[in-house]
């Protein structure tokens, strides 16, 4: 009966040692302190037992389990938070995109379900993250939704870091602009030519980003330079006018002088006058009377001789004065008629689009004040139109931004062509131009748009060995007496987009609309 309770306690015995064995070998990995002072355990329980040693590694073992600050049920549910932080943040980001936000919220209502299994919130995690990668796939290709297959096809596609950040094109445009406007005024600027030839060649951002450095120190360096050819200017007609001032009282003390010593001598002359008279009454021989007029004359020669003298030096000194002050006034002249012709070529730059060389928004905002007073004044019609380069992207996209740019010059001169005064026209910005019509029908204006947009469509551009017709849609209309320049603007636009919207290559007035 004892051998027999003592085989069961034996077996039992086995069976604990067995599944303390599986049990500490399955929580392996849990916890790098555990981990070693459970496999020293099971080195103790498998084969022949060692109880004594196992017993020395089970204190070790409750011990460390004591101080186990963190049990696996609060670290799962500190991690569920931010889990569940993370997927509302994506769910943000991904809201316009409804695939995308429909699988965030169902994965969000699951992560707030309760959790008792680790392998639950194992899994919860490997999906949250499989969510943040299509997300970020996505993102990178704009939030197409057809790029949601691509992630999770082997061959992502990662697009050029240009077709990121919506602002690269706009600043690359910009920069192009800018560089266009120096390279005619500089064209010798090594460091121009070198980012203008990197631009055609394509730029990542951190080179536009330096480059725009680069440029903007240039503006900033001939702001300083103009300001202090301004001021040369003005510091030299201070210095002129100084001296003038100088010169001017110099002379005038002078003449002052002159004027004592005239009046000094007059007083001599009549002194010796005087004496000639009293000579005269006293004398009481020839002789003697004689005598005396002699020297009294040969008095009134000297001073008149003396003043005849002061008199011609003081008209040398203001021959000289004259002809110092002509000299200046000359420079002064010269000087500020290069700085005029410097101010009105600035104004002209300033209201001109650098690309084009046509006039800018801003020249065309003046240009438009003026007419709308003249049709208020007069009542003669004035009509505004719009012109949008038709595709005109796709011409930068195939055959690059220097052949865009050189296709604008070629439209923009083209136009030019075939306005003539007093009508205008200017660059509105991009691809977009901007005419207007004086004193002329909208009859006339549809006649003279067709005629210009059928020129433009049978004009032959080739671009590397292809040929590539370039058209350009219009909307057009006249001004009508409750109009103001904001709502003409905005009914034209309206017909561009009309004409787009018809195929391009067409154009729109108020006649079309109104048939
Ligand atoms: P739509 O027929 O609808 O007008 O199509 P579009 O491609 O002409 O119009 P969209 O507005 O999509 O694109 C205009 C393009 O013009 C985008 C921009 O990169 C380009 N662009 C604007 N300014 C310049 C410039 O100064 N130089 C060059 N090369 N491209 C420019
Ligand atoms: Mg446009
Ligand atoms: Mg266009």
């Amino acid at each position: 009966m004892e051998a027999k309770k003592l085989q069961a306690l034996k077996q039992n015995n086995a069976l604990l040692c067995q599944f303390i064995v599986r049990l500490s070998a399955f929580y392996e990995g849990f916890s790098d302190k555990l981990d070693d002072e459970l496999r020293t355990l099971r080195g103790h329980l498998s084969g022949t037992p060692n109880f004594s040693l196992a017993a020395v590694s089970i204190e070790k073992l409750n011990k460390s389990l004591q101080h186990q600050e963190i049990t696996l049920r609060k670290y799962s549910t500190d991690t569920l938070a931010s889990l569940e932080d993370a997927m509302k943040q994506l769910q943000k980001i991904v809201f316009e995109d409804d695939e995308l936000k429909t699988l965030t919220t169902k994965e969000l209502i699951k992560i707030n379900q309760p959790h008792n299994d680790i392998f639950g919130i194992y899994k919860l995690f490997t999906k949250a993250i499989a969510l943040h990668r299509i997300a970020l796939n996505k993102k990178m290709v704009g939030l197409q939704p057809t790029a949601v297959e691509q992630t999770t096809s082997t061959s992502q596609q990662t697009s050029a870091p240009q077709e990121e950040n919506p602002h690269y094109r706009s600043i690359l445009v910009e920069l192009n602009q800018l560089i266009a406007s120096y390279a005619q005024k500089k064209p010798n600027d090594k460091q121009l030519m070198e980012i203008k030839q990197r631009l055609e060649q394509g730029m990542d951002e951190d080179q536009l980003l330096k480059s725009c450095v680069v440029i903007l120190r240039m503006i900033v360096q001939d702001a300083m330079s103009e300001a202090s050819f301004t001021g040369k200017v003005i510091q030299s007609l201070h210095n002129s006018l100084g001296q003038l001032n100088d010169e001017v009282s110099e002379s005038i003390k002078g003449s002052q002088n002159q004027f004592e010593q005239r009046k000094e001598g007059n007083e001599l002359l009549k002194s010796h006058i005087d004496s000639i008279e009293e000579a005269v009454s006293v004398s009481d021989s020839l002789e003697s009377l004689k005598e005396q007029a002699q020297f009294c004359v040969q008095n009134l020669v000297n001073t008149l001789s003396e003043q005849q003298t002061n008199d011609e030096q003081g008209q040398e000194a203001l021959k000289a004065l004259l002809s110092s002050m002509q000299a200046k006034i000359n420079t002064l002249q010269q000087q500020t008629s290069v700085y005029k012709k410097k101010l009105a070529e600035q104004v002209m730059q300033s209201k001109t689009d650098s690309l084009t060389r046509l006039p800018n928004r801003q020249a065309y905002n003046e240009k438009l004040e003026e007419a709308f007073v003249q049709f208020k004044d007069s009542g003669e019609p004035l009509a505004v139109a719009v012109v949008d380069i038709d595709h005109f992207k796709s011409v930068n996209d195939r055959f690059g931004h220097a052949a865009g740019d050189k296709t604008l010059q070629v439209v923009s001169r083209f136009l030019k062509q075939h306005m003539t005064k007093p009508e205008f026209i200017a660059r509105w910005g991009g691809e977009e131009f901007v005419m207007l019509f004086p004193n002329t029908t909208i009859e006339v204006v549809e006649e003279k748009l067709n005629e210009i947009r059928n020129k433009l469509a049978s004009m032959p551009f080739k671009f590397k060995q292809e040929k590539v017709k370039i058209t350009a849609s219009f909307g057009a209309t006249c001004f009508n007496s409750n109009d103001s320049t904001e709502t003409v603007f905005e009914r034209a636009d309206e017909y561009l987009y009309q004409a787009k919207r018809d195929g391009r290559n067409r154009v729109i007035t108020d006649l079309s609309t109104s048939q």
